[in-house]
């Protein structure tokens, strides 16, 4: 038998997501599928979308070109914007749209190729991210510029990205708005702000379009209670199982002492598969459906779990690292990052499908 460790996608789960963001926003939603679509497989995830999804948006050409070949004929937007002129021939020859950050990106506009009123553009403001972006006094002067090419097909969407939308309590977002706002006064071109806790916390800021990615796979930015259903389901199973004495320690650095006869199973899934390794002692986990934690160190390609409360449990009691019964948000929190890294970086697990 092969080793039972895997993250099954849940077709239908995305789907609804999708379709619960579309409504909330009111506008367009493009589904962000960068990253293998945050872990998940993109592919599959454009295909079960496609007939519902106004367009989608990855990070760079390659991600983009990987839809392509697989048949997906939606608009796909690059959030990096492009990196040579010459990109603009394959922006151009696959229908995608791209967005400008920068002023090198505009003069590669002007160099490129691409025939008259082809390319469409989203114009990208730093309005207080600090990260990408033009400055507000530099808005102005690179619409004009992107005009004048005579390379647009139509006014730029006008984009900005937000640093905090998912503190509803703090200004900065209120803030962006109103940069926003001011900069963009005037200008022709639809509008769009929202990530997914723009989309979910921020109504007055919703624009034109929206660019949902995580909230998709069900992790929600806001910690819950938006009837977003998880998508991935990383598990595994237990392959061995043993008793501590109180007093033994159990793995690397003999990190967890038992301090008590403890049942411990062993399960087949470890950081080469994604989970983190950062994960402490007391992550939680279910065993069999029941709320269990780790134990001790996650190693490569095994980890340890509590299975002291759990009699029934053994050899091949499934355990569910996270999913529909084990929030990915409490394992990121335990783990020191969120939800977005957990996913994305999911690997040599295989991804299987389910869509029901
Ligand atoms: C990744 C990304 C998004 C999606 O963000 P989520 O927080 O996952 O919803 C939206 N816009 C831009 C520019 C991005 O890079």
């Amino acid at each position: 038998m092969s080793r039972p460790a895997r993250a099954l996608i849940d077709l239908a789960a995305l789907r609804h997501n999708y379709r619960l963001a579309h409504q909330r926003h009111g506008g367009r939603a493009l589904a962000v599928l960068k990253a293998n679509a945050y872990g998940h497989g993109a592919v599959r995830c454009a295909q079960a979308l496609a007939p519902l999804a106004d367009g989608f948006a990855v990070a760079f050409l390659e991600e983009a070109l990987a839809l392509r070949e697989a048949g997906i004929r939606a608009p796909i937007l690059l959030l990096e914007g492009v990196f040579a002129a010459r990109d603009f021939e394959a922006v151009h020859r696959h229908g995608l749209w791209t967005v400008v950050h920068h002023a090198e990106q505009i003069r590669m506009i002007e160099l490129s190729e691409a025939p008259p009123a082809s390319l469409r553009v989203w114009l990208k403001l730093d309005s207080g991210m600090h990260r990408a972006g033009f400055a507000p006094q530099a808005l102005r002067e690179a619409h004009a510029r992107l005009m004048a090419s005579g390379k647009l097909d139509r006014p730029p969407v006008l984009m900005s990205h937000f640093a905090r939308a998912d503190e509803p309590e703090v200004q900065a977002t209120r803030r962006q708005l109103e940069v926003f706002g001011a900069a963009t006064a005037g200008l022709a071109g639809e509008t769009s702000l929202c990530n997914s806790a723009g989309l979910l916390a921020w109504p007055e800021a919703h624009g034109d379009w929206a660019r949902p990615g995580i909230l998709l796979y069900g992790a929600d930015p806001l910690g819950g209670g938006h009837g977003l259903r998880p998508v991935m389901r990383l598990s595994s199973e237990v392959f061995a199982v043993r008793q501590l004495a109180p007093g033994e320690a159990l793995g690397y650095g003999g990190s967890f002492v038992a301090d008590q006869p403890t049942r411990v199973g062993l399960v087949a899934l470890g950081y080469a598969d994604g989970y983190p390794r950062s994960a402490p002692t007391g992550t939680p986990l279910a065993v069999d459906g029941q709320a269990s934690r780790t134990l001790g160190r996650v190693s490569m390609d095994m980890m340890t779990v509590d299975l002291s409360q759990l009699p029934e449990a053994g050899l091949g009691s499934q355990v569910e690292l996270w999913g529909p019964q084990v929030d990915v948000n409490q394992v990121a929190q335990r783990a020191g990052t969120i939800a977005y890294e957990l996913l994305c970086n999911v690997k040599r697990a295989p991804l299987a499908y389910q869509d029901s």
